[in-house]
């Protein structure tokens, strides 16, 4: 990476690790894939029990790989063979788990989550059940203000997923949602059946959180996931 926009970067992430911080959320940084992967590694139990939020970059960082290396009991929600029923199963399960991985839509300068959610799983667990939750996020992730997380999510994020889960919106074939700024009448939301496939049922934001040993966020000093 040029050395003027990694100091340009390393500046935004220490600002968003630190508003994390004041907001009761542990703040980690590595400089790549590899160091998150160790750094995941010594944060688990052998045998406890995980559970994973739909992530690319738990696939990108080998996450999902080390999940399944037998070490832990791992509620595989991707397993071969599981039938919807089983999936279904799997994602409640893991609402208990001691330990939930996964990644965020966007983390804020001002030191704030941001998730949109389709089947809501993922930002169920952020909001409460598992004893822990570990967010691993690319600096890509980081947007300084919720407004600009919200744009992230329906310029970038949403209609990303939208191709990979094939969910026929508008955004899958433009690129961009219906709505693709944050305006005053419908902030983050559409009007109402305005996208009858809709990914982005639900929209939360993580903010200062009562229990300082429950949310830790590693930021990784690559571009991962979208
Ligand atoms: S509301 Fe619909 S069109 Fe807009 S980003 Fe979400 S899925 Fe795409």
């Amino acid at each position: 990476m040029d050395a003027n926009l990694e100091r340009i970067i390393h500046i935004r992430v220490k600002r968003a690790m630190e508003a994390l911080e004041k907001n009761n959320m542990k703040a980690f940084y590595v400089p790549g894939k590899k160091e998150a992967l160790a750094l995941v590694s010594t944060m688990l139990a052998e045998g406890e029990t995980i559970g994973v939020g739909g992530s690319v970059t738990l696939s990108e960082t080998g996450i999902l790989e080390l999940l399944r290396s037998g070490r832990y009991n791992f509620l595989d929600r991707y397993e071969k063979g599981l039938k919807p029923e089983e999936v279904k199963k799997v994602l409640k399960q893991s609402l208990l788990s001691d330990t939930f991985l996964t990644s965020t839509n966007a983390i804020t300068e001002t030191g704030l989550l941001y998730n949109v959610d389709g089947n809501s799983n993922r930002v169920a667990a952020l909001l409460y059940g598992p004893e822990r939750v570990i967010v691993i996020a690319g600096f890509n992730k980081i947007v300084p203000t919720l407004k600009d997380a919200v744009i992230r999510v329906k310029q970038t994020a949403a209609p990303a997923n939208c191709v990979r889960l094939d969910c026929d919106t508008y955004c899958e074939k433009s690129g961009r949602c219906l709505r693709p700024v944050c305006d005053d009448s419908d902030l983050m939301t559409l009007p109402p059946g305005a996208c009858q496939n809709t990914i982005c049922c639900n929209s939360v934001v993580t903010g200062r959180q009562r229990r300082p040993d429950r949310i830790f966020v590693i930021i990784v000093g690559e571009e991962l996931g979208y």
